[in-house]
């Protein structure tokens, strides 16, 4: 057990002075047991006059291999669009083996814990070989990403996904070998055998277009968390109409899959049914604004919806929050004209209700117990240097919401487990040169 003693403690949407939080313990299991006013019981104390504390962020998505198109895919010659960048997120998608799966996943894990991330969504859906011949181990690729969140100490979810066809009527796409399954059933047999193996892992149909009627009806039911991409692009939706009549989000929910469990990733292009049937079932929606700016995807109407907001960093264009959170009000702003989109009370209260879809709604699309301060909750904590120069003058939560950037992130711990010292992630450097030289012998090879 051990105590850390900040200058303020973030509770109830504010930030606090006068408390410290007591934590179980130092292995990554590690949960709140008090948050109350530091006292003298012998136990370590981990001191921070200058920070202030707050429950981990929570990056609801992700899909680590593609860190490596991070400078590379910004910008392309000639007509340019999320398709064509998805054609060369395919080349790398098929050409990465274990080894650099596993290494680009730990450097885009550490830079996460180093942005102030403590959990991940990892939405994976590369499997099998290039070929689509499964490895000696089907799990081989799951195996490496969860072994790379575990090696920095990221709490990591896997979110498996269900991959069947390229679109509906279409014939298949060989680079798209590697992310395809047979049948729905080997992809719960998939996460059942994960499961097995101790890791947390909720289920992901990967789209409408990748994923027919018949396998979602067979999701239904699922016990767990089921996460699926949703209305990102014109050109979907209008297949999806074409092919059942009805819309992305009404296709999950007339197979029975929508719920509090649910959680539609970017619904960048939503109609007023899909709103509704939101609504009514309570499903969280992950947005992603960076990568959605960068892809020009469109934008989530923040200002539509009421239910649960979450965050991801997707494709990794940039690994922030703040970005993505504060994203979510200006974007909003830039569409409708005007200012105070998102509703709030008081000074802190936009900066609050943000703080809250990047950490407690992330934690509940997750089905974790994180994302608030409070007893009983996972000791996923980031510690905040308010004492730096952009912090002078303004009040530390809408500084930090409008103005913050990972290098603010002084300190992070994962279940009590302290991952980010003095603004570093230890052996960072050394991971991210393991990532480069496992690239470069793929180019060589
Ligand atoms: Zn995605």
């Amino acid at each position: 057990m051990f105590w850390i003693e900040p200058g303020s403690v973030y509770v109830g949407g504010q930030l606090r002075a006068g408390l410290a939080v007591l934590v179980s313990a130092a292995d990554g299991e590690g949960r709140i047991l008090e948050v109350a006013p530091h006292r003298d019981d012998g136990l370590p104390v981990v001191s921070l006059p200058r920070a202030a504390l707050l429950p981990g962020f929570v990056n609801a998505h992700s899909h680590a291999f593609q860190r490596a198109l991070r400078g590379w895919v910004q910008h392309a010659a000639g007509e340019d669009s999320f398709w064509s960048w998805r054609e060369r997120m395919y080349g790398l998608a098929t050409r990465l083996d274990p080894e650099a799966i596993g290494a680009v996943s730990a450097l885009a894990f550490a830079e996460m814990l180093r942005a102030g991330f403590t959990s991940v969504g990892e939405f994976h859906y590369l499997h099998h070989q290039p070929d689509g011949t499964p490895y000696a181990d089907p799990d081989e690729l799951a195996k490496r990403v969860l072994a790379a969140a575990r090696q920095v100490g990221l709490r990591a979810v896997l979110l498996r996904v269900a991959y069947a066809r390229s679109g509906a009527g279409l014939a298949p796409n060989p680079r798209q070998a590697r992310f395809i399954d047979a049948h729905a059933e080997d992809v719960l047999a998939a996460v059942e055998r994960l499961r097995a193996s101790g890791a947390q892992v909720g289920l992901a149909p990967h789209s409408v277009r990748a994923v027919p009627r018949e396998w979602l009806r067979g999701f239904a039911g699922f016990k767990g968390v089921v996460h699926a991409h949703v209305d990102e692009q014109p050109e979907e939706i209008r297949q999806c109409l074409a092919e059942t009549g009805r819309a992305p989000l009404q296709v999950f929910g007339d197979a029975g899959l929508l719920g509090p469990g649910f959680t539609a990733v970017h619904l960048t292009h939503p109609n007023d049914e899909e709103l509704a049937l939101l609504h009514a079932t309570g499903a969280t929606v992950c947005v992603c604004p960076t990568t959605e700016l960068d892809l020009g995807d469109g934008f989530f109407p923040a200002w539509k919806v009421s239910g649960p907001v979450c965050i991801g960093s997707d494709s990794h264009a940039a690994i922030d929050p703040f970005a993505e959170l504060r994203a979510i009000e200006l974007h909003s702003r830039a569409v409708l004209g005007r200012r105070n989109v998102l509703p709030h009370e008081g000074e802190d209260g936009l900066a609050a209700h943000l703080i809250h879809a990047g950490t407690a709604s992330g934690a509940h699309a997750l089905g974790i117990p994180a994302g608030r301060i409070a007893c009983g909750q996972l000791a996923d904590l980031v510690a905040i240097d308010t004492s730096r120069m952009e912090f002078a003058l303004g009040r530390p939560l809408p500084t930090l919401v409008f103005n913050g950037s990972p290098a603010a992130v002084a300190e992070v711990w994962v279940g009590g487990r302290h991952v980010v010292r003095d603004g570093r992630v230890p052996g960072g450097e050394a991971l991210a040169r393991e990532a480069e030289r496992a690239l470069r012998r793929l180019a060589a090879g």
